[in-house]
C-alpha cells in the first residue's frame, strides 16, 4: 500500500501512514497512563520454534511496543516445549501484574494444541483477540478486545470516512483470525455483510456488488479487475511475495492495532 492517487479515479489507502499514526496516538496515551499509574502498559510475547517468518514478525512487535513506551517481556521456548511448558509460561504471564497483555504467536509447532494454549490466556490480557472468550464478545457486540487484523482494516477505513453503514461489504475469507471477526466487526458497524469462501459458488458476481471489498483468502491475484464495481473500496489483507516482490498486506495496521490493544488492555486493569 503506497500513497498517492494512481489515477484520477483511484486513490490508495495508504495503510503505513494510518499505522503510524495509530502508533503515534497510542504512545501520546501511554504517556499519559504512565504519568497517572507510575508504570507502563506491558506486553508478553510468546514465541514457540524457529519459525523465521514468526521470529520475525514477534522482533517487529517487541520493537514498536518499546517504542511507544511500552514495557517488552518477551518468553522464548525451544520448538520441542511440551504442552504444559508452555502452558505454564502462559499462566505465569497471566498472573503478572506487569504483564497487561499476552501475544502467543502463531502458528505453534503442530504437537501443541493451539487451543488449550489460547485458553490459558485471561479474557483481560488477550490482545491478539483470538480466546473463545473474546470470539464470543465480538459475537454478541459486546466490550473486548478484537482480533488485530480486522480492527486494522476498520481503522483504515475510519481514518478515510468510508462509510459502511447500510452499504454492501463482501468479506472473501472466514478465518478465525481474519474472514470471521472481519465480517462480524463490518456487521457491528451496520454494514451488508456477505462472506465468501472456498466453496462459495460464483465469487464474482458477490464481488462485484460489493460497495467495500475485503480480500482476505490466502491465494494471491484471486481478486482482479473483474471482481470490483467502480467506485468500491478494496482492501488487499494478503501478504504473499511474488516475483514482483510483496502483494497485498495491511501489516503495519496489525501492529499498530495491537499495541492500542495493549493500551486498552492496561487501562482496564488500572480501572479495575
Ligand atoms: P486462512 O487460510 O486461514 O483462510 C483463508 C480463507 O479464504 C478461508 O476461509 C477460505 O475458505 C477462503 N478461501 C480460500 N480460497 C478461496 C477461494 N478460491 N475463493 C474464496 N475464498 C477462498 O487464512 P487467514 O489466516 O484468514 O489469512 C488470509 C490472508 O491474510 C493470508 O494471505 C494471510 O497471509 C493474510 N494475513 C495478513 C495479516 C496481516 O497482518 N496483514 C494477518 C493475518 C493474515
Amino acid at each position: 500500500m503506497s500513497a498517492g492517487p494512481r489515477s484520477l479515479n483511484t486513490a490508495i489507502l495508504d495503510g503505513a501512514a494510518t499505522a503510524a499514526r495509530v502508533r503515534e496516538d497510542v504512545a501520546a496515551d501511554v504517556k499519559r497512563f504512565a504519568a497517572r499509574h507510575g508504570w507502563a502498559p506491558g506486553l508478553a510475547t510468546v514465541l514457540v520454534g524457529e519459525d523465521p517468518a514468526s521470529a520475525i514478525y514477534v522482533a517487529s512487535k517487541r520493537r514498536l511496543c518499546v517504542e511507544a513506551g511500552m514495557s517488552d517481556h518477551h518468553r522464548k521456548l525451544p520448538a520441542d516445549a511440551g504442552q504444559e511448558e508452555v502452558e505454564r509460561v502462559l499462566r505465569e504471564l497471566g498472573a503478572d501484574p506487569a504483564v497487561s497483555g499476552i501475544l502467543l504467536q502463531l502458528p505453534v509447532p503442530e504437537h501443541l494444541d493451539v487451543q488449550a494454549l489460547l485458553a490459558c490466556i485471561p479474557e483481560g490480557k488477550d490482545v491478539d483477540g483470538l480466546t473463545t472468550a473474546s470470539a464470543g464478545l465480538l459475537a454478541q457486540n459486546r466490550q473486548g478486545l478484537r482480533p488485530c487484523t480486522p480492527s486494522g482494516v476498520i481503522e483504515l477505513l475510519d481514518t478515510y470516512r468510508v462509510p459502511l453503514e447500510g452499504r454492501h461489504a463482501v468479506v472473501v475469507g472466514r478465518s478465525e483470525l481474519v474472514g470471521k471477526p472481519m465480517s462480524q466487526l463490518l456487521l457491528a458497524r451496520h454494514a451488508t455483510v456477505t462472506v465468501c469462501h472456498s466453496r462459495t459458488a460464483d465469487l464474482q458476481t458477490h464481488c462485484r456488488s460489493a460497495d467495500v471489498l475485503v480480500a482476505a483468502a490466502g491465494v494471491p491475484r484471486l481478486i482482479g479487475a473483474a471482481h470490483v464495481k467502480p467506485g468500491a473500496v478494496v482492501i488487499d489483507v494478503g501478504i504473499h511475495r511474488t516475483d514482483d516482490g510483496l502483494c497485498g498486506g495491511v501489516g503495519p495496521m496489525t501492529i499498530a492495532m495491537l499495541l492500542r490493544n495493549t493500551l486498552q488492555a492496561a487501562t482496564r486493569q488500572a480501572d479495575g
